[in-house]
């Protein structure tokens, strides 16, 4: 779909994947307005087909555009369009049972040819599919991560917030350098102190204090400068249906290390539309290095992703009006 200043949206069109062209002066490609959604389909049992809360990834790509100075598309014509694709590619959603689906992409950029520093008055809405295999083909693993004090993600007052090109671009160097340290996956902390845990990699985190009946999970506050993730959103209102307390308050470094130290500390997860959930088993800084809980994903963590997992592929009842079959 086309947008164009004074005229709005215009020219949806399902075509085949292929290359598009691109003025050389296209302002994304200087000025990098370019914001992203992601999301996936998921088979049924039934055989028919299924997306998740649709209109929180449509409401968080017109925040996102907002702080872009991008304009924002209408949540109707979001919907729409996924589910037109969905409707092209049907035949790519994978079927019922597995933990495959269909990931789907929605992307909005400024097309408009020109050199001075301003938002665009022409952009383009793009959407693709591709087929999602397991995140984990041999099981769920806990990850190590890296704690980030050099780089940061997104700073107050910045774009953090939004799901914007620009803070992936960003944040490359930093996984590298996770890579180089041994770790699967860079840790974020806040800009200000260095301190506060904010996000990991493109994922939230959750921590798990407590066993059983005294199990209870703190998760970063939204602080401005993570991304609200739909996962998160879900996590909270699931964990609150079991009966486990929750907290969204600042989380330190400090207090990471001491209670994984002191045992206090049972199990940390990060949460995300591709992995779901993923069990974080050790943590390195240029402190050193800490284990989280015994290396095996945690009950916590297992259990919430059972329930999430099973809403989404129609396995566990939809309590809260969450899947919304193709229209
Ligand atoms: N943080 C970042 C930086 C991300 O890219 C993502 C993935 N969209 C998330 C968190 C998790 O968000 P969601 O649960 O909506 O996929």
């Amino acid at each position: 779909i086309s947008y164009t200043d004074g005229r709005g949206w215009h020219d949806a069109v399902v075509t085949p994947y292929a290359p598009i062209e691109l003025d050389p002066s296209a302002m994304v490609l200087h000025y990098g307005q370019a914001i992203f959604e992601g999301l996936k389909a998921y088979r049924q049992p039934d055989g028919s087909i299924g997306t998740f809360r649709i209109e929180a990834n449509a409401e968080r790509l017109r925040t996102s555009a907002r702080r872009l100075a991008m304009p924002e598309l209408p949540t109707e014509l979001f919907v729409e369009s996924v589910n037109q694709l969905i409707r092209a590619d049907e035949a790519w959603v994978p079927d019922a049972g597995g933990e495959d689906a269909l990931y789907l992409r929605p992307f909005l950029f400024a097309t408009e040819p020109g050199l001075g520093v301003r938002p665009a008055a022409e952009y383009r809405y793009l959407l693709i599919a591709s087929p999602a295999g397991a995140y984990f083909p041999r099981g769920v693993k806990p990850v190590s991560v890296w704690l980030s004090e050099e780089y940061v993600r997104a700073a107050p007052g910045g774009t953090g917030a939004a799901k914007f090109a620009g803070n992936y671009a960003a944040s490359l160097l930093a996984q590298a350098q996770a890579a180089d340290q041994g770790c699967d996956q860079v840790v974020w902390l806040d800009a200000t102190e260095r301190t506060y845990v904010e996000e990991m990699g493109g994922m939230n985190l959750f921590f798990v204090f407590g066993t059983g009946p005294d199990a209870r999970l703190v998760t970063p506050s939204l602080s401005g400068s993570l991304l609200p993730g739909i996962t998160r959103d879900s996590l909270l209102t699931l964990a609150g249906d079991a009966g486990l307390p929750v907290e969204e308050r600042r989380i330190s470094t400090a207090e990471w290390r001491t209670a994984a130290e002191s045992g206090e500390l049972s199990e940390v997860f990060a949460c995300g539309t591709a992995a779901v959930i993923t069990p974080v088993g050790s943590v390195k800084s240029t402190a050193g290095e800490f284990v989280i809980g015994d290396g095996e994903p945690g009950e916590v963590t297992m259990a919430l992703r059972d329930t999430l997992t099973g809403i989404q592929r129609g396995t566990f009842a939809d309590t809260h009006g969450w899947m919304s079959p193709l229209g």
